[in-house]
């Protein structure tokens, strides 16, 4: 599903440059559910906003399902975008004077679907996430944790090909980490490719392959159970 190769990224400030991704290469499976780890400025949000084509690498090759992501104007990489991807973020980013309904079915009336079919999408994945109650909410009426889960509906209201998470218990306390990280476990078992950025162990041992970045390089990549295996020895 993905493949990157030989990956690197620098931001320019001023005379400066900053060597962000130092060489990254991985590859992603359809249906694998991966963590991508490391303490914080390691480079992993510059590396999933990549993957997430918001933003560009200065040299290397990304391919996201057989597709050559590279140099692609501005209109046919939205397409791609909304056609491949799925985002969830720390901070949610609902639209606060929208209710949860319309929070997810709105970017499926910007990929031209009708107000029904928008309207059925949005309420079959509100029920997905557990929210089908609270459909005609606005955000600032939800928890923490149930706005993630609105966030999470409207990632998968498209059903994109991956779903990229970038610290999604970031802004969540413990118990509600583990239930949004339930929550996207399943989504996984359903089928859906799915990468998550984290800088806690726990949050990232709910995955089945754990990516540690270090320095904007790849020190460690391993499925779960030989990491817990080997802890526990
Ligand atoms: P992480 O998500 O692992 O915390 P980031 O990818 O956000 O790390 O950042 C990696 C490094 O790049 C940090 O030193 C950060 O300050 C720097 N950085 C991130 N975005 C920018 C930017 N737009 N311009 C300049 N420096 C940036
Ligand atoms: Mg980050």
């Amino acid at each position: 599903m993905i493949q990157i190769k030989d990956l690197h990224k620098s931001y320019q400030m001023g005379s400066n440059s900053l060597h962000v991704l130092k060489g990254i290469d991985f590859n992603v499976k359809e249906g694998e559910l991966v963590s991508i780890m490391g303490s914080s400025g390691s480079g992993k949000s510059t590396l999933l906003n990549i993957l997430g084509m918001l933003d560009e690498a200065d040299l290397g090759s990304y391919t996201l399902d057989n597709v050559s992501i590279k140099n692609l104007n501005e209109k046919v990489a939205a397409q791609y975008r909304n056609k491949f991807l799925g985002f969830i973020f720390q901070s949610f980013n609902l639209i606060n004077y929208k209710n949860a309904l319309d929070n997810v079915s709105m970017p499926l009336y910007y990929q031209g679907i009708k107000r029904k079919e928008r309207t059925d999408k949005a309420l079959h994945y509100l029920e997905k996430v557990g929210l089908a109650d609270w459909a005609t909410h606005l955000p600032s009426e939800l928890s923490g944790g149930q706005k993630q889960r609105v966030a999470i509906a409207r990632a998968l209201a498209s059903d994109p090909k991956v779903l990229l998470a970038d610290e999604p218990t970031g802004a969540l306390d413990t118990k509600t980490s583990y239930e949004v990280m339930e929550l996207i476990q399943g989504i996984n078992e359903e089928g859906k490719t799915i990468l998550v950025v984290t800088h806690e162990p726990d949050i990232a041992e709910m995955t089945k392959r754990i990516v540690n970045l270090k320095d904007g390089r790849i020190i460690d990549d391993r499925p779960v159970n030989q990491i817990l295996a080997k802890a526990h020895v």
